[in-house]
């Protein structure tokens, strides 16, 4: 029988992968927590058109990387390859578009079908926080301000550049629209055939094109700027006044369009260099049209998402492994071991019990795997009420009343 692989683009997290993506979205929880977020949790499938209809047909996402199948009902369901759109969609289904403004956070796994190569998988996992029903620039900059708490406390923030942009409203936005097109058309020839389609179907998306000739003509594209409407323009003039003032530094990134559909006004990114071609860590902006396209009022909201295997690749130290204290019977005393070890973690302590061998054996084993103390219980120990406790840091052993363990362990 051949032996069973995982998927491609998937990974298993064990031991320091798991401690690091854990410490990512403790992290990110405690800290959207401060901001006043709640977490939610949506389910992991939905039914596709609460992804094909939001996130446009032609983002990437939707024409080529979603994970869409036919349950046993008949349904065409959607495995989740962003959160924005059903956390929307669970705003309005749980009637909570009475209730604004909403500031979630959430965690957990996306799959995207997408090459997989170093920070881009298939499934992969995001942290995120909406804040939805607020359309002052100042809630863009507490949701930015937040995220970029979280990479200062992840120890990542000097790593990374904010980088801003602005979408403008739909005037701005047709109007910029009209110029890239005229700009595009006029060097046609030279744009990849996915650019070709965006040509017709999505102009702004060419921005965002990964392919380097397109990136050449990208370069020179007009920008935004003459295009803006007063408000348009005011609105992101306060957004980076609250930001300047709130300590976030960023920078102009006039190219930023995002990937999705949906968004207007703010748009961002926090990047990185040490990453390679995965440099984009975070990544959000407003999405005012969304909730209605799914069936609500209309509702203004604004959020990012950040990839935790990306976040997870830049901690500096790994989060340290737990270290056990591990209960040694020596001789017959395991039912003796077995009522210590117990006591020892209904009082707080990480503590088990070590399994087969000889004394020799089971210490090895304890030093092995990093406990950081030993308690060996001989017969005539046993019979005395009392252990040998070794620090195995230090080396240090002496005799304790099995009564007195857990104060001394703590
Ligand atoms: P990219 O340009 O890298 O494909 P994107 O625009 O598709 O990114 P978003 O949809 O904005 O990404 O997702 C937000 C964040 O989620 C990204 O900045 C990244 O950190 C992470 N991310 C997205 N796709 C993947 C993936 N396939 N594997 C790992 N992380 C991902
Ligand atoms: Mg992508």
């Amino acid at each position: 029988m051949s032996e069973l692989q995982p998927v491609r683009g998937t990974r298993d997290l064990i031991g320091e992968d798991f401690r690091r993506h854990a410490h990512v979205i403790d992290t990110a929880r405690h800290v959207a927590g401060l901001y006043g977020f709640d977490e939610w949790a949506t389910p992991i499938f939905e039914d596709t058109r609460v992804f094909a209809r939001t996130l446009g047909e032609t983002s990437d996402v939707v024409s080529k990387e979603m994970y869409s199948f036919t349950d046993r009902g008949g349904d065409s369901l959607t495995l989740r390859p962003e959160n924005t759109a059903g956390v929307c969609r669970a705003l309005v289904t749980n009637g909570l578009t009475q209730s604004l403004p909403q500031k979630v956070f959430y965690a957990g796994p996306m799959f995207r079908y997408e090459r997989p190569q170093k920070g881009r998988y298939r499934q992969f996992h995001q942290i995120g926080c909406e804040l939805i029903g607020a359309a002052e620039p100042l809630a863009d900059a507490e949701v930015i301000a937040a995220g970029f708490d979280i990479l200062t406390r992840l120890g990542i923030a000097d790593s990374v550049i904010l980088e801003l942009n602005t979408l403008g409203d739909r005037e701005s936005r047709d109007a910029y629209r009209s110029a890239l097109v005229a700009y595009f058309t006029a060097h046609k020839a030279s744009l990849s055939e996915d650019s070709l389609t965006r040509l017709e179907r999505n102009p702004m998306r060419i921005l965002d094109s990964k392919n380097e000739g397109d990136k050449a003509l990208v370069a020179d594209a007009p920008i935004i700027d003459p295009y803006l409407t007063p408000s348009a323009a005011a609105f992101f003039e306060q957004l980076q006044g609250h930001l300047t003032r709130m300590g976030v530094a960023h920078t102009r990134n006039a190219r930023i369009v995002r990937g999705l559909d949906y968004y207007s006004h703010t748009a961002f990114e926090f990047v990185t260099t040490a990453l390679g071609a995965q440099g984009t860590v975070m990544a959000g902006g407003r999405y005012d049209g969304l909730v209605e396209e799914m069936g609500g009022p209309p509702t203004p909201a604004v959020g990012w998402a950040a990839g935790i295997e990306r976040l997870s690749m830049l901690l500096a130290a790994p989060p340290a492994a737990p270290r056990s204290v591990v209960v040694i019977p020596a001789g017959e005393t395991e039912a003796l071991a077995v009522e210590v070890v117990q006591t020892l973690r209904r009082a707080g302590i990480r503590a088990e019990i070590g399994y087969r061998g000889n004394l020799k054996r089971r210490m090895e084993r304890a030093n092995k795997q990093g406990a950081r103390a030993a308690v060996i219980i001989g017969e005539a120990e046993a019979a005395r009420g009392v252990a040998q406790m070794k620090d195995l840091v230090t080396g240090e052993q002496h005799e304790v009343a099995l009564g007195d363990l857990a104060a001394r362990l703590t």
